[in-house]
């Protein structure tokens, strides 16, 4: 029953031994992340409330279909309406500009096979190279903002670290992440778990920095702490191989 609702939630630096205890010490305190993650959300209402607004990212991108279909259709009726010796001359324009739009594309080609063989990492795991679209730095950006957009959505939802829940996900998470110490993505990389409150939402998703969202309608569903497990460990295993790229491609 879990591993049908599992299928539907993919959306989604040597060690001193003292980095090693600080790490470890972040894992046996799970439960004490959401305090943390209450923090951030505190943060993001009061600091910075516009620059990180969802809406305008909402809106921009509506904005830019907008416009792009109108050009579209701009253009088509434009054309439609050209008269044929206009139209002539048009196609007599692009043919004595070829040689300068045959470099644009030229060189555009040029600059997205340049992008793409320097944007190719080994995957560790299997060892063959794979593409990221975007560098450590950005992709770190990236997950901050959306972890951020994350906690504006549930933040009326998020259920303390106090809660039976709560307990429940980061004795299992703890678990896991222990029982996987040997794995340095699980090991070098801070995770941390926020309960959702929505029965009706039978899901859990991670982002790709290790923050693990959980609802509680997905927590229903898990008859026993082994399920529930098996739920955690496949949100983590989205990670394993993206943390390899945040953490040491620096
Ligand atoms: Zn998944």
């Amino acid at each position: 029953m879990v591993s049908r609702h599992v299928n539907t939630c993919c959306r989604q630096n040597s060690r001193s031994k003292q980095m090693f205890t600080q790490t470890m010490a972040k894992k046996f305190c799970l439960n004490k992340t959401r305090e943390s993650i209450v923090f951030n959300q505190k943060c993001l209402i009061h600091l910075s409330p516009k620059r990180h607004n969802p809406l305008v990212a909402i809106v921009l991108r509506q904005a830019a279909k907008f416009v792009a279909v109108l050009t579209g259709r701009v253009v088509r009726k434009w054309w439609r309406e050209l008269p044929p010796n206009k139209r002539q001359l048009v196609i007599q324009w692009f043919a004595r500009h070829k040689w300068k739009f045959g470099l644009l594309l030229l060189s555009s080609v040029l600059a997205f096979v340049a992008y793409y063989t320097s944007h190719l990492v080994d995957t560790p795991i299997t060892g063959r190279k794979r593409f990221i679209a975007f560098t450590p730095k950005q992709l770190k950006e990236i997950n901050d903002y959306e972890f951020e957009v994350q906690l504006e959505t549930y933040k009326h939802k998020l259920l303390p670290s106090s809660h039976e829940m709560s307990k429940r996900v980061a004795r299992v998470a703890t678990q896991l992440l222990n029982a996987n110490n040997d794995l340095p993505q699980i090991h070098d990389n801070e995770w941390s778990i926020s309960v959702v409150d929505d029965l009706n939402i039978k899901n859990a998703f991670v982002m790709p920095s290790g923050q693990i969202f959980v609802f509680s309608g997905m927590l229903a569903i898990c008859d026993n702490d082994q399920q529930l497990g098996v739920v955690l460990a496949h949100e983590m295993a989205h990670c394993v191989q993206c943390l390899h790229h945040l953490l040491y491609n620096n």
